[in-house]
């Protein structure tokens, strides 16, 4: 009898990546269902996130995802590559992680916060500011 090879996929690591559609989600159906807690995220955090050391790649959090945001890693689709190395980088760069999670895709609150609170001198010259007056942005 010849001796049995690995195939290829025994010799691969694989993890499982939380992607894009969990930010400002964080549904955590895939929290209840992890055996080996490997999903985490604080009040501080816009998405959850995989220990890929911890992961065992048994795929029971795809299903319950409301948003479909988890993929096995093989299956990340191209526009979504990039949360391959955010889900690894927030368990050594914490704060690396979040900015790039905030360069992907921008808060929306604090932006409209900041241009209300910014108008031009040129929409409030010549109002007299009263208790009851309240700058609101023009819609368009
Ligand atoms: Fe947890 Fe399994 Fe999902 Fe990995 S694949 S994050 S072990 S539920």
């Amino acid at each position: 009898m010849s001796a049995t090879k690995a195939t290829p996929t025994e010799a691969i690591a694989m993890t499982y990546v939380i992607t894009e559609t969990c930010i400002d989600v964080k549904d955590k159906s895939c929290v209840d269902v992890c055996p080996v807690d490997c999903i985490h995220g604080s009040d501080d955090d816009r998405m959850l996130y995989i220990d890929p050391s911890e992961c065992i790649d048994c795929g029971a959090c795809i299903d319950p995802c409301p948003v479909d945001a988890i993929y096995a890693e093989e299956d990340v689709p191209p526009d979504q590559q990039a949360y391959l190395e955010i889900n690894r980088q927030y368990f050594t760069e914490r704060q690396a992680a979040r900015r790039r999670v905030d360069e992907l895709r921008p808060s929306l609150g604090s932006d409209d916060v900041r241009s209300v609170g910014s108008a031009p001198s040129a929409m409030t010259e010549g109002l007299t500011p009263s208790p009851d007056t309240t700058l609101r942005r023009a819609l368009p």
